[in-house]
């Protein structure tokens, strides 16, 4: 089956639907059985997508984790009620007191809050790796290395890491060292982390799957070896999404061929646009050479998006107050991957890397292009750098 195919059909499976054509949505948190032998064997099966109790999921569960499953590979998929508790849960699942993680530099926030605070606090120590460290990881591997942690393009700052190369590295190594990427960017279908060696893959599907910012829900898919281990973890640390969530992120997933190649064509072409303007000192898309790890883009990605960052050449705190009060499309918030545009400013990301050094001074303006029309888009950008040059001397 060809993408755009597999996209349509995945988790469809009758057994889930009966026929219906989206799996339906089935909540519950009491599963009664009607022998002893039925019970038996639901408990012999729980962890096999067998109806047994609500936290174990209802067949809206099953069916979604199998959709992801489809699309991202994987030998299984674990739903959680966001990103964040993905991304924590995969962590717990490999780490113990005593042990060393590797952390990105360029990891979402709280995926680095989570490592300095929690982790921290339960004996697991942390370094930080520039994100274009390539195989030289090596390096910064101890006898302790329990797991090494992507995110690629790097949250805010985009840069795109050599995931296949680092996965070379760790699989060499004797340390049984669990690779965990967050993937959310690629989403299921642009990255394919399974066939790059990674171990556990994690995707905030309140980004791009769910695609309507309307859901919070997190996937961690998993291989072979890692599945069991994870499965178990978060079934102990006690995490379940609602399928109402789930339903929704089901129903997302069918567009999201269709979603993503216009967020991708709408986001190169404002991207490239942006190149040309007089008030932009560098723009930072995956897809761009002037993007940190193009060519790993290129070599790696079957795809982009919507999301990207430019930072300004120059700048004021009025006048970049007044280019963001103004805009009619691009709304400041938290968050991406819906239908809609969306605009925020980070003023400086000094004291957000700590293994590298950001190299600009001036605001970084980063950018969902949403599903509007592009000339309206580049409209309300324009008469925010308008609005900013009343401000600039
Ligand atoms: C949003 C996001 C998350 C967290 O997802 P939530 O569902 O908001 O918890 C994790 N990683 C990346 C890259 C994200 O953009």
């Amino acid at each position: 089956m060809k993408r755009d195919t597999k996209i349509v059909n995945a988790g469809r499976d009758s057994k889930w639907t009966k026929g219906i054509v989206n799996p339906p949505l089935y909540r519950a948190s009491t599963v009664v059985f009607d022998s002893v032998e039925q019970m038996k064997h639901a408990t012999l099966n729980r962890a096999n997508q067998e109806m047994f109790y609500g936290r174990r999921g209802t067949p809206t569960t099953f069916s979604f984790a199998d959709a992801m499953t489809e699309l991202e590979g994987g030998a299984g998929c674990y739903v959680y009620p966001c990103g964040t508790a993905a991304i924590t849960s995969a962590i717990l699942s490999f780490v113990k007191s005593g042990d060393h993680i590797l952390m990105v530099d360029t990891a979402y926030e709280p995926t680095r809050d989570f490592a300095d605070k929690t982790l921290n606090r339960f004996g697991v120590e942390v370094t930080y790796y520039d994100p274009l460290i390539g195989q030289n990881i090596k390096s910064l591997i101890q006898e302790n290395t329990k797991v090494i942690f992507l995110e690629s393009p790097g949250s805010l700052t985009m840069e795109v890491q050599d995931v296949p190369g680092i996965c070379d590295v760790a699989r060499q190594h004797q340390n049984d060292i669990t690779v965990i990427l967050d993937n959310t960017w690629a989403s299921p279908i642009h990255f394919k982390p399974f066939e790059h060696g990674v171990d556990v893959s994690v995707q905030a599907a309140t980004k791009y799957v769910v695609g309507h910012s309307d859901v919070m829900l997190g996937t961690a898919t998993a291989n072979e070896k890692s599945w069991p281990i994870l499965r178990e973890n978060s079934y102990l640390l006690g995490q379940c999404a609602s399928p109402d969530d789930i339903y929704l992120a089901a129903r997302g997933i069918r567009t999201l061929g269709v979603r993503l190649k216009q967020h991708q064509q709408s986001s190169l072409e404002i991207a490239t646009w942006l190149q040309q303007r007089p008030e932009v000192e560098t723009v930072l898309h995956p897809a761009l050479s002037t993007c940190p790890g193009h060519e790993l883009f290129k070599r790696d990605f079957e795809g982009g998006n919507g999301l990207f960052s430019f930072v300004l050449k120059d700048s004021s705190p009025q006048g970049l107050t007044a280019l963001l009060d103004g805009m009619d499309h691009f709304k400041m918030g938290f968050s991406w991957g819906g239908y809609e545009s969306l605009i925020m400013a980070v003023n400086n990301l000094k004291h957000m890397r700590t293994a590298t050094t950001w190299p600009y001074d001036k605001p970084l303006i980063r950018l969902h292009i949403g599903l509007e029309d592009v000339e309206d888009l580049k409209a309300d950008l324009d008469a925010g750098f308008n609005r900013l040059a009343k401000y600039l001397d």
